[in-house]
């Protein structure tokens, strides 16, 4: 566009191809606003993972945890049961006792057998554990050099928004009222309601314009899209 010229359709195009800019600007500081938002969705699943595996580690602890007391209270009740047997004064007591100790053997034997079985599956679950963090470092370096790209993209992004704005609203003061008039009306139900032409077809439905609108077009008139009805000017 040849932004010497000063007529008033010349000076609306101008602001037009601003105004156009300005949105287009917007749309991508949105997209990487999106896009830094699932970034930080990430980092908060990758720390909810790691957290949920540390937590399922230290729950086997406590379990093993629990079967050595236990193990142990057994062992002390058996213990206890051995002295009484050396002061038995009765054959019932004598029977008693020993029943205590082989239900007691057998409770020991088996909660010894669970604490094993945990005891491996912690180890396990330690290991993997280990891989797990040794791979979220691995993850969080890659991360934060994402995230600060994104960061650097969208600081930009802004201010680029900014600076269009502003240069959209300098444009706009020299555009005649009528034509803004007519520019906001039609915006209401297109986002773009003036477009190039690119080649002889409108840019926004790609229908061809006739010559003799071309011509008319070129004399600054409004003339409108046979197609979709957007405002069309020759870029020059
Ligand atoms: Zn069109």
């Amino acid at each position: 566009m040849n932004s010497t010229k000063n007529d008033p359709f010349s000076l609306f195009i101008n602001f037009v191809t601003r105004d156009a800019a300005w949105r287009d600007a917007q749309k991508e500081l949105e997209a990487q606003e999106r896009h830094l938002a699932l970034l930080y969705e990430e980092e908060r699943d990758k720390h909810a993972a790691l957290t949920a595996f540390k937590e399922s580690v230290q729950a086997l602890f406590k379990i093993m945890h629990n079967y050595e007391l236990e193990a142990k209270v057994m062992r002390e009740r058996m213990a206890e049961a051995r002295r009484k047997l050396e002061f038995v004064e009765s054959p019932r007591e004598y029977t008693a006792l020993h029943k205590e100790l082989d239900e007691l053997a057998v409770r020991e034997k088996t909660t010894e057998e669970l604490l094993f079985t945990t005891w491996q599956e912690h180890e396990v679950r330690q290991g993997q554990y280990a891989d797990h963090v040794k791979g979220h470092e691995l993850w969080l370096k890659d991360y934060e050099q994402r995230i600060q790209d994104a960061q650097r993209i969208q600081k930009n992004l802004t201010q680029k928004v900014t600076s269009l704005e502003q240069e959209r609203a300098e444009f706009e003061k020299s555009v005649p009222a009528d034509f803004l008039d007519t520019y906001y009306d039609m915006k209401r139900s297109v986002v773009d309601p003036v477009v190039p032409v690119i080649n002889n077809y409108c840019s926004s439905c790609r229908c061809l314009v006739a010559q003799q609108d071309l011509a008319v077009m070129r004399r600054h008139v409004l003339v409108k899209c046979k197609e979709c009805y957007r405002v069309l000017y020759v870029c020059q």
